[in-house]
């Protein structure tokens, strides 16, 4: 299994920081991959948020807003800053807030015409949207239609984004000390399960909800809702290994478990009632029932 002790109750407060301007006094080891930040031969660093920012409307990170904030490899900071941005400007975009807030709409609009998509060169978030036609047969009658789907996310950049979120996470967790590399606690790549990711129109996902079932009783490590809910994250601990979620401008959920093995915690679920086309597949998205919504419900254990 896993080689981490947990220690539940530390993250649920204000922002953490385990930087300062002195390297030696910081966190010994990168936190994503693992480099030893001291001595003589360290590669360059420099201070890592873990929410960064402007990955959130700006304005919602004021205090008492939970952050984590630690040195990172210049590498590793540049690499999550640029999927960050584009994670950033798709979630924005695409967000049900902009119609709630006038300033989230502003933020939304400016990111959307001044971020290029990764996966249509030269095109600005704004206008990558997604030309889809559906054809379908009624009867003796045959149909076809045209529709507009909204900017996709990158699935590489969205990926890489979630592990870093959750490798920020376990650290803080699971490390018993930050400035002695045998004490610090790193969440490698091959323990890292990322299950599936729903759009805000979705969240009612029959997947979805059984999983955020099936995870309740599970002992809650933390529970983090932060940047005026524009950032939110949940861990969870049972025999199996450990499970997370993420929820990100209020447009995208993400789940998955940390181990070295199947989890079962995933196996079995319902169907999500696709339905077979000329050209694939399709499902009508199911939006979530507020009321019984439980994926971000959970309560740490105060045990510090
Ligand atoms: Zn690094």
């Amino acid at each position: 299994m896993t080689n981490y002790i947990p220690r539940p109750g530390r993250q649920t407060g204000q922002t953490i920081s385990w930087f300062t301007p002195t390297t030696e006094f910081s966190n010994v080891c990168c936190v994503y991959c693992g480099v030893t930040l001291h001595g003589p031969c360290a590669p360059e660093s420099d201070k890592e948020h873990l929410v960064a920012r402007n990955f959130v409307p700006t304005g919602t990170m004021k205090s008492p807003a939970f952050n984590f904030i630690f040195r990172a490899c210049r590498v590793c900071n540049s690499r999550k800053a640029d999927a960050e941005r584009h994670v950033s400007s798709v979630t924005l975009f695409n967000s049900p807030s902009r119609f709630e807030s006038a300033h989230v709409n502003e933020i939304a609009l400016r990111k959307g015409k001044s971020d290029f998509h990764p996966n249509k060169k030269g095109v600005l978030v704004q206008d990558a949207h997604e030309n889809l036609t559906i054809r379908g047969a009624f009867g003796p009658m045959s149909v076809s239609f045209g529709m507009v789907g909204p900017p996709r996310l990158d699935i590489h950049k969205t990926g890489e984004l979630a592990f870093s979120h959750i490798q920020g996470l376990f650290a803080l967790i699971c490390t018993e000390d930050y400035q002695d590399p045998l004490k610090m606690r790193l969440l490698p790549q091959e323990q890292f399960i990322w299950y599936d990711w729903y759009t805000y129109s979705d969240w009612g996902n029959p997947q979805a909800v059984e999983i955020a079932k099936r995870v309740n009783s599970w002992e809650c490590l933390a529970n983090i809702d932060s940047a005026e809910g524009y950032f939110k994250a949940t861990l969870r601990q049972s025999d199996e290994g450990l499970f997370w979620a993420l929820e990100w401008n209020q447009y995208l959920r993400l789940v998955g478990g940390i181990s070295l093995s199947r989890m079962s915690v995933f196996e079995g679920l319902p169907d999500e009632g696709w339905m077979a086309t000329p050209e694939g597949r399709m499902r009508q998205n199911i939006p979530h029932d507020t009321d019984s919504d439980q994926l971000f419900s959970g309560v740490v254990s105060q045990s510090e």
